[in-house]
């Protein structure tokens, strides 16, 4: 059986006939989230019963969700082949009422998606890594995440959400099928997420990173920065071996950005490994130049980690010493911290049980 979530619109035109019934199939399963093809009261029946033995749009099943005192809530999926990963809700901002009872300010969402099913990378502070890679997620995989969380949590279909790939997997380790989904969410047919609330999270693949710039998508790079010296970042990142810290800020300086935005670049601070003042001296000096901001993360520990999480005041040092130089610097409170935070996290406790 085929995922209908796999494709673009044009390529459904392709596939059905008449092609008008493909604009018609995308506003059932995105705008009206129906379960079955059976719902899709508009298409001849006939129809309905030949695309039922041919496709499915529910790629994912979820077996598991937790929501945290900070009210993000962490969803368990299994694929069809029983693959499992991860996806949080992060919700930004609160619905505002005004005096009169009407919403004055709507909710903010960020929905945190996996683009594979384990990962290569090998870093030593991330539990994602420890099984190796098992597979590349297929697009509509990928954009599942978002429709299933979405209908779940009621969110309207006008409300714009803004998606992060910082969940299981390296994104530019699977690039056909992450830029792919970011095309089929970008859909006005479909969920109409602009590439601009699209940020794609990279451990520093230079080269993929070049390729992405190439495409032109017009989503926002995350930079998993992490260390500032070679030395360190290669402990914590196998990955620095092949491409350095040089190459990666190289390959930023080349990335094609709206002016209005910046490069993020994610700092996940460890307890004296990489949180003193020296280190936040030297990434100043490494961002010269590029519109960039930061975001420290609180290292998250796990089972059978060795490294432990930064002292407040030293964190809130780092964070200060950046701003007084002038870097954008936010801390990440890390959202759900308390419901096994950091991306892998639940599906491990899952299994250890
Ligand atoms: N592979 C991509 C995107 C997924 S990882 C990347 O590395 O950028 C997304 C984020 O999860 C990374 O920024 C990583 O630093 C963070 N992460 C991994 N393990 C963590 C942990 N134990 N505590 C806190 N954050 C963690
Ligand atoms: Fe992969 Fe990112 Fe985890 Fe590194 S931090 S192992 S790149 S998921």
């Amino acid at each position: 059986m085929n995922n209908l979530l796999d494709y673009t619109l044009n390529e459904l035109e392709e596939m059905v006939s008449p092609k008008f019934r493909a604009k018609q199939i995308f506003e059932w399963i995105y705008k009206k989230t129906v379960d079955t093809f059976d719902d899709m009261s508009s298409l001849p029946k006939q129809m309905r019963e030949e695309l039922s033995k041919i496709y499915h749009f529910n790629p994912l099943k979820c077996i598991k969700a937790e929501q945290s005192s900070d009210k993000s809530i962490k969803y368990l999926f299994e694929a069809l082949d029983g693959s499992r990963i991860e996806s949080v809700l992060l919700p930004m901002k609160e619905e505002q009422v005004d005096e009169n009872g009407k919403i004055s300010k709507h909710a903010r969402y960020t929905i945190c998606v996996s683009s594979q099913v384990g990962c290569r990378m090998g870093c030593s502070f991330c539990l994602t890594a420890k099984g190796g890679l098992k597979r590349n997620l297929t697009p509509g995989e990928i954009v599942g995440q978002i429709l299933w969380i979405k209908k779940q949590n009621n969110i309207p279909y006008e409300r714009r959400v803004n998606i992060v790939y910082m969940g299981m997997g390296e994104p530019l380790d699977n690039l056909e099928n992450v830029s792919k989904a970011v095309k089929i969410l970008q859909e006005n047919d479909g969920l109409a997420i602009a590439p601009r609330r699209q940020t794609i999270s990279t451990s520093g693949l230079s080269n993929q990173i070049k390729k992405l710039g190439d495409l032109n998508l017009g989503v926002l790079l995350a930079i998993s920065l992490h260390a500032v010296t070679d030395e360190l970042r290669t402990k914590l990142m196998p990955v620095n071996k092949a491409y350095n810290i040089q190459t990666v800020m190289q390959a930023v300086r080349e990335f094609p950005v709206d002016m209005r935005k910046k490069v993020l670049f994610e700092y996940l601070v460890i307890k004296n490994v990489n949180d003193s003042i020296k280190d936040a001296k030297t990434l100043v000096k490494l961002l010269d130049g590029i519109r960039a901001k930061v975001n420290l993360i609180y290292f998250n520990p796990h089972e059978g980690s060795v490294y432990q999480r930064p002292d407040v005041k030293d964190m809130i040092k780092f964070q200060d010493y950046l701003s007084a130089k002038g870097v954008t610097c936010t801390i990440r409170q890390s959202k759900g911290l308390d419901i096994s935070a950091a991306c892998g996290q639940l599906k491990q406790r899952n299994e250890n049980k």
